[in-house]
């Protein structure tokens, strides 16, 4: 069976019949993608339980972090594990790259030049503004919209790691329906956590919500809404737990081991863990340059007209780096639009007054 757009198209307009798995790619310890436990996961998905479909899914979370030969590989690995078997597989990287590719041709043909690096120094003190790439290729702007994302917080432990993207994940809103009625956990104490946890009641069957500490820190509100779910037996508090060990085989996450001061460690089978311990915006290379709140770029303040006007007229933030509540693609997106519209009308503004001045 080959990746067929066509017929990729035709499914995901469909409703999708039958099951589904979204098969994201393990990774070893060292960061290389662990083929022989994405071929035995695929293998055992389509011929031990009947699942008829496959989404062959990048690293979770980062999607184009993996080359176009890696996902290309993935795929040719799935096929080849369960070609015959499986009514579909369609790689999702494939057509996210399609969008990503697609977006940047529509920039291209309007006149955009696309450039990839990374930008370690900014200087915003001075016009135009100076931007440093990494290898040291100094960028000059009149306007800048900054959109470098925020990163969601791990634990720290190995086996977090290891099984990220095969049942630990940052997100219940985004991959909480790939745990339709099986049991899982949320690690965390905030608003978030609580959030995840009573999303994921109208999903899974059962949903621990493990907290480190003996109280929450969510808002009222949420821990009303918490207890009615507690009493409801839909969630199971895990207080005074920190997660000591994330458990699973090839075909994921099995079970989470809770370690609990001076008591012993709680077993708990679960296939999802979602780790909801917050977010690091992508801010560091801003500090002192900007104003910012708990990591985030504060925007809007500088110009009431300008949603997204960062404290630095001229300098814009879109996306999650400046979004601390919604943080998703869609949200994202639209104050990328606000930002493109902002820094328009800025140029624009800038132009009238240096006409103005002649
Ligand atoms: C596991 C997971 C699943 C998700 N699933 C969904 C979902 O199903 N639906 C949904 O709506 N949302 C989902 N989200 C959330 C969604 O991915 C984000 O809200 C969205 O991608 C944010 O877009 P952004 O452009 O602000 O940042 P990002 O998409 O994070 O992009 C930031 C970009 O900036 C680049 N960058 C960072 N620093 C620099 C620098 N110094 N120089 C140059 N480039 C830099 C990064 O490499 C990256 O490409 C998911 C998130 C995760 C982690």
């Amino acid at each position: 069976m080959k990746y067929d757009r066509q017929n990729a198209k035709a499914h995901s307009r469909a409703t999708m019949r039958g099951i589904w798995a979204a098969a994201n790619t393990p990774f070893n310890e060292d960061g290389s993608i662990d083929e022989g436990g994405f071929r035995k996961n695929v293998d055992h998905w389509v011929n031990d339980l009947g699942i008829d479909g496959l989404f062959v899914a990048g690293k979770q979370g980062e999607f184009f972090s993996m080359s176009v030969d890696e996902r290309k590989r993935m795929f040719d690995l799935a096929v080849s594990a369960v070609g015959d078997k499986a009514q579909t597989i369609m790689s999702c990287s494939d057509q996210n790259m399609d969008v990503v590719i697609d977006l940047a041709k529509h920039a291209q043909a309007c006149g955009a030049e696309v450039v990839q690096d990374v930008i370690t120094h900014v200087d915003f003190s001075r016009r135009p503004f100076v931007l440093t790439g990494e290898f040291g290729d100094v960028y000059l702007a009149d306007t800048v919209i900054i959109c470098t994302g925020a990163t969601a917080k791990s634990i720290g432990l190995p086996s977090e790691t290891l099984f990220r993207g095969r049942g630990v994940s940052g997100c219940a809103t985004c991959d909480g329906f790939f745990y339709k009625d099986m049991d899982c956990c949320v690690i965390g104490g905030g608003n978030t956590a609580v959030e995840e946890a009573l999303f994921l009641t109208s999903i899974a069957r059962k949903t621990y919500l493990v907290h480190r500490r003996d109280r929450f820190r969510a808002e009222p509100a949420l821990l009303d809404r918490l207890a009615k779910r507690v009493a409801a037996g839909q969630i199971e508090l895990r207080l005074s737990c920190e997660l000591d060990e994330v458990i699973g085989d090839e075909t994921g996450v099995t079970a989470v081991r809770l370690r609990k001061a001076a008591a012993e460690g709680e077993m708990i089978d679960v296939s999802g863990v979602f780790v909801a311990i917050g977010h690091q915006p992508n801010t560091t290379l801003f500090e002192g340059a900007l104003e910012m709140n708990d990591g985030y770029i504060m925007t809007g303040r500088a110009d009431p007209q300008s949603q997204t006007m960062t404290s630095v007229p001229g300098v814009f933030a879109a996306g999650d780096v400046q979004d601390a509540i919604y943080r998703q693609a869609v949200t994202s997106a639209g104050s990328g639009c606000m930002a493109a519209l902002d820094a328009r009308r800025y140029l624009e503004m800038a132009t009238e007054e240096r006409i103005a001045a002649e």
